[in-house]
Order: structure tokens, then C-alpha cells, then sequence
């Protein structure tokens, strides 16, 4: 492929601007990871980048004196951020790759888009090699592969849903700036396996914690919000059958017991805790999807490949890409699944989970307020 312009004419700059790029790899590939490692000084720089990017939502690259120092530190961020909890990962990883992409979007050079594309593996063909009306010319400029496409589209958004595309022989019709966006998706990606595989080294891990240990544990309390943290102080001192509603615990029991429980138990008991995990609990959905699937591990005709299949299913990963939620208290009740008649003043079993942790919450408040009072 040609080098594009972008490139050939300021190196430096296309680097600084596209750093998992092939080029900005090798930009820094003569530095030994385990010196870069070993610099206290330089890993504190690194926890303060983490921080400002997270806390501000983008990368300030200019504070960086050289392409060099930059990208050193973004790389070793990966890394430091890997030792951090998991739900760090997923905000670190969309951060960076929006910045990489809204470089992308300006580009004034369209040919280095096709380019950068290419390095992702985004194979791109000219829109008049594909349809031949001047219409869709005008309004479209590249084309993918319907596969590629499938990859990479945003997969929460109805703009990017296979139905409001244009498809054209196997391919799907995008602008430039669409293209990018598929490129941002590749790159999250790319960075959420970086930072997958940086955590299973535990030769680099401790020599991290080794180096700023106390530091990165005060930031991880820094940037996990707090409602959170007081959410998980809670589920950590109730067990599920106190958190759970009478309806789930039930399903639970039977799954447990190694029953058989029917089709419409089954989609509640996963639509409930894959929601319970994601949404309440903040646990990214892929471990989500693992946790939901060795819960069913106990029931009698368990088949870990149909499970799985099933609850991605069911968290929108796989097919129609819709996370559903549990089915509504009334429905459950018409079911034969609520043991209660519906007596726990709510209209879902999710309602129910998120009133049990409210009444908790206000609990511990309530009762130091009210010392407080008596020694005024
Ligand atoms: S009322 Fe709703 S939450 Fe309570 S047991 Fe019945 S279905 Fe479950």
C-alpha cells in the first residue's frame, strides 16, 4: 500500500496522533520495557496521566515535550492500568481510542484514513467499485465487508443496526468519518487486549505494585465513583437471599438443586442477574455473561456451549443485540414463578433489588444522624 501523505510529510506528528499504529510501535521498540518499568518517578507520571484522562475524558497530548515521551507513557499507562479494577479498563480503553479516532475524523488526508484502516485489518474498497449509482456516490465514500462490519460497529447505537444501512454486494456503504468510527471500535479493541494481557503477567505486575503499590490501590479509590464503592460495602454484608427477590430465589433454588427449570425460569433467572451484574454492580458484560453461565452449571441437562450462546443472547451480545431486561412481576405472576402473588409492592424483580440496597443504604445514615441528634 502507498504511504499516504499524512505520514510522508510529518512522521512525528502521525505518530503522536495514531499511537497503536505499526509506525508508532516502532517509534519506541528500542526501549526496554524493564527499565521503563523500574523508574519510580516515571510510573508516578504515569498514575497523574491515568488520572487527568479519566477524570477530564480526554488525552492532553500537549504537555508532552516529544512523540517519544508520549507514547511511552500511553503504553505504560496500559500496562499500570491492568493492575487496576476492571471496570477502569473499559473507560481507559474508550477514552484513548476516542482520541485516536476523533484524529482520524479531521484527517484532511482521506487517504490515510483507508490507510490507518488498513493497519486494523478494516479492509476498504472504493464506493464506485462497488454500486454504480451516482447517487449513493455522492452520499457514501468507501465500502467494508459486511463481516468486518459486523465486527466492529458500535453495537449499542440503532444508527449502525444492519436494517438502516445501505448493503450493496456483500458490502456495507460508509462516509469517511463513519469508517473512523469503525477504526475507534478496532482500537478499543486492540487497547482492551493490551490491557487483558498486561494483567496476566504477574512478573511485570509485581514489579509494579513493587514500585508504586500504595500509590495506584489510593487511586483506584479515587476513581471508582462512590455510590459504587458504597453499593459493593453493602452486597458484601447481605447475602442474595436478602438482596434478591422471593421469585429469584426460588429459580435459584431449583437451579441449584439441579432441577429442570422451565424455558421462561431460565430467561428470568439470566435476564435478572446479567442486569443485577452489568447494570447494578458495574461488572463489565462478558464477565457478566461467565458469572450467569456457571450459576446454570448445576442443572440437570447443562450444556456449557447452548448456555453460553444463550446468555449472550440475552445480554445483546450475540443476534438481535438487544440487552433485555427480566420480565415484569405481572407476567412472572400469570407464569406461575412469583410465590408471592405480588405482594412485593414493585412491578420487577430488579425494583426489588434496587429498594432492598436504597433501604440499606439509608439505613447506617439514619442511625448515626440520629446519634448525632441525642449528643446535641
Ligand atoms: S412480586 Fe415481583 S418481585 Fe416479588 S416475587 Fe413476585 S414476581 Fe418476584
Amino acid at each position: 500500500m502507498v504511504l499516504p501523505r499524512c505520514l510522508t510529510d510529518d512522521y512525528d506528528k502521525f505518530v503522536l496522533k495514531y499511537p497503536f499504529t505499526r509506525e508508532a510501535r516502532q517509534r519506541v521498540s528500542d526501549v526496554a520495557l524493564e527499565d521503563v518499568l523500574r523508574d519510580r518517578e516515571f510510573l508516578s507520571r504515569c498514575l497523574k496521566f491515568i488520572e487527568d484522562t479519566l477524570r477530564k475524558g480526554k488525552i492532553e497530548y500537549e504537555n508532552f515535550q516529544d512523540s517519544e515521551n508520549f507514547l511511552l507513557t500511553l503504553y505504560t499507562s496500559i500496562i499500570i492500568v491492568s493492575c487496576l479494577d476492571r471496570r477502569i479498563w473499559n473507560r481507559f480503553a474508550d477514552i484513548v481510542s476516542k482520541y485516536f479516532s476523533s484524529n482520524l475524523e479531521t484527517e484532511a488526508d482521506r487517504e490515510c484514513i483507508v490507510y490507518i484502516a488498513d493497519e486494523f485489518n478494516i479492509s476498504v474498497r472504493s464506493i464506485k467499485k462497488v454500486v454504480h449509482c451516482d447517487k449513493l456516490q455522492i452520499f457514501f465514500d468507501v465500502a467494508v465487508p459486511l463481516h468486518i462490519y459486523l465486527k466492529y460497529c458500535p453495537k449499542n447505537d440503532p444508527n449502525w443496526k444492519l436494517v438502516n444501512r445501505y448493503v450493496a454486494r456483500g458490502y456495507v456503504l460508509l462516509t469517511y468519518r463513519e469508517l473512523a468510527r469503525l477504526v475507534e471500535e478496532a482500537v478499543e479493541k486492540q487497547i482492551l487486549n493490551m490491557i487483558e494481557n498486561a494483567s496476566k503477567n504477574d512478573i511485570v505486575k509485581d514489579i509494579i505494585r513493587d514500585q508504586i503499590g500504595e500509590e495506584l490501590k489510593k487511586l483506584e479509590t479515587r476513581l471508582l465513583p462512590r455510590t459504587l464503592a458504597r453499593i459493593e460495602k453493602i452486597v458484601k454484608n447481605m447475602s442474595e437471599d436478602q438482596i434478591f427477590p422471593p421469585c429469584i430465589n426460588l429459580i435459584l433454588e431449583d437451579v441449584r438443586s439441579g432441577g429442570n427449570p422451565s424455558h421462561m425460569a431460565r430467561f428470568t433467572l439470566a435476564s435478572f442477574l446479567l442486569n443485577y451484574y452489568v447494570k447494578i454492580l458495574k461488572i463489565p458484560v462478558e464477565e457478566a455473561v461467565e458469572k450467569v453461565v456457571d450459576v446454570f452449571r448445576s442443572v440437570a441437562d447443562f450444556d456449557e456451549r447452548k448456555t453460553r450462546y444463550q446468555v449472550q443472547h440475552i445480554a445483546g451480545l450475540v443476534g438481535g443485540r438487544k440487552f433485555y431486561l427480566p420480565p415484569n412481576c405481572d407476567e412472572l405472576q400469570s407464569l406461575g414463578l412469583c410465590p408471592t402473588e405480588g405482594k412485593c409492592g414493585v412491578k420487577n424483580p430488579l425494583t426489588y433489588v434496587i429498594k432492598r440496597l436504597k433501604m440499606r443504604a439509608r439505613k447506617p445514615r439514619t442511625l448515626s444522624a440520629t446519634s448525632r441528634e441525642n449528643t446535641q
